[in-house]
């Protein structure tokens, strides 16, 4: 019989380690440098490294990082699990499944990762707007990441969209690029923290655009102007903008929670006992992606890392069961 590798299939090729996790952002990576140094065979698959951090334009609530761009902490901490000698492969995710008393990740790339215990650090999925425009100006002067694409919008008239923390740090930012930032929210209060409010509000750069959703994006080939409904008057109005940065929040990842058997709370983030463990034997969920009744949502890149140092430590008392005492 022909074997896969001379009809030109791709092989798939399996590694074995103690600990596989999925996700290379604070959680994953601290999960990472725990697990080494519990002296636990650890491999980190991430598609990217830092997640949400190393897109923050800023950070500057880090203890002990008084002030440092989401790029460079996501380099510190994975130079930091790296120094432990774990190997961060850049690959996707696409299935997880047992196989006996291993769980394995799958990569897009027909790679195989099998360990006893399986972290899921898997983050959360960046909301899109969902209105006519979005998906034909997507980088075209719609983007989802504002450190990435805010130094093409040097001097030029940008909207940030959404009230929460990253809403308000992305216009912040801007205000050392951009001529002008409106800041386009759906209420007249804001979620973020104070601190970043009282600058937003005081900014001479940044224009509140409150009370007000986005109903359409305008601009064949790039962003000309967003469309905006005030909710409390029903007042239409263009504002002539060239970039547009969407902060509105994420999502949970539904898909690989619904392959592993992972029960999920009211809003779809995993169920996680307070050691970071799940109903499902072995696999333990830290950061965003984790939920649940015992969880306190607050997430920060601390909370995060907390998380991921937790669920290295339930993992290595799991992965003892399989080890025999040297
Ligand atoms: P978030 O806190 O969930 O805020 C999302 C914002 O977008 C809210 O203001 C929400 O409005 C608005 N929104 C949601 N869906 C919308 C829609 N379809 N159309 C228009 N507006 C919409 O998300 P985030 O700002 O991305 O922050 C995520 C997490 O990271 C939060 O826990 C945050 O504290 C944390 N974070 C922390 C820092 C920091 O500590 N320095 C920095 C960045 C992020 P409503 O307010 O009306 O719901």
């Amino acid at each position: 019989m022909a074997s896969r590798f001379r009809l030109g299939l791709p092989t798939r090729v399996e590694e074995r380690y103690d600990v596989v996790i999925v996700g290379a952002g604070p959680a994953g990576l601290t999960a990472a440098l725990y697990a080494a140094r519990y002296g636990l065979k650890t491999v980190v698959v991430s598609k990217d490294i830092g997640g949400q951090m190393a897109i923050a334009p800023l950070v500057d609530d880090y203890p002990a990082v008084p002030e440092v761009t989401g790029t460079k902490l996501a380099e510190l901490f994975s130079s930091h699990a790296r120094k432990y000698g774990v190997p961060i492969h850049l690959d996707e995710v696409v299935k997880l499944y047992r196989k006996g008393e291993l769980w394995c990740a799958e990569t897009i790339s027909a790679k195989r990762f099998c360990g006893y215990a399986l972290i899921l650090a898997v983050g959360s999925v960046k909301r899109k707007l969902n209105v006519p425009g979005e998906d034909r100006l997507a980088g075209r002067g719609v983007s989802y990441c504002t450190t990435c694409d805010g130094p093409m919008f040097k001097d030029k008239v940008v909207a940030v969209v959404g009230g929460g923390n990253s809403a308000l740090v992305s216009a912040l930012y801007l205000t050392n690029i951009a001529r002008k930032i409106y800041l386009i929210h759906r209420r007249d209060t804001f979620r973020a923290f104070p601190i970043y409010v009282e600058s937003v509000i005081k900014h001479p750069k940044i224009e509140l655009v409150l009370n007000s959703v986005v109903v359409e994006l305008l601009g064949e080939r790039k962003l000309e102007a967003v469309r905006v409904r005030n909710v409390k008057t029903g007042e239409v109005r263009e504002i002539r903008v060239e970039g547009l940065f969407v902060e509105i929040g994420s999502d949970p990842p539904t898909r690989l929670f619904k392959q592993v058997g992972i029960e999920t709370d009211e809003n779809g983030y995993a169920k996680v006992n307070p050691d970071q463990s799940t109903n499902v034997e072995g696999v333990f969920v830290a950061g965003d992606a984790a939920g649940g009744p015992y969880k306190y949502r607050f997430e920060q890149i601390v909370t995060a890392a907390a998380e991921g140092a937790k669920a290295a430590d339930a993992a290595f008392k799991y992965v003892l069961k399989f080890k025999k005492p040297s």
